[in-house]
C-alpha cells in the first residue's frame, strides 16, 4: 500500500488481526488492511493497538 508502513506485531482493535495495522508515512492516519478499520492517528488510538514484542 503506496504511503503505509507496516507496525510490526501490531493487533487491529477492530478486526483482531496481527500485522494488519499500517501508519501513513506522515503519521497522520493508521488503518488496517484485513477490514475496514481507519482511523486519524491519536493518543488514545496509539494506546489501544497492543504492540506484541518478544
Ligand atoms: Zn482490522
Amino acid at each position: 500500500m503506496k504511503g503505509y508502513k507496516f507496525i510490526a506485531g501490531a493487533v487491529c482493535p477492530a478486526c483482531g488481526d496481527i500485522d494488519s495495522i499500517v501508519l501513513k508515512n506522515d503519521d497522520s492516519e493508521v488503518r488496517c488492511v484485513s477490514c475496514k478499520f481507519t482511523k486519524t492517528k491519536d493518543e488514545e488510538l496509539i494506546q489501544s493497538i497492543k504492540i506484541l514484542n518478544d
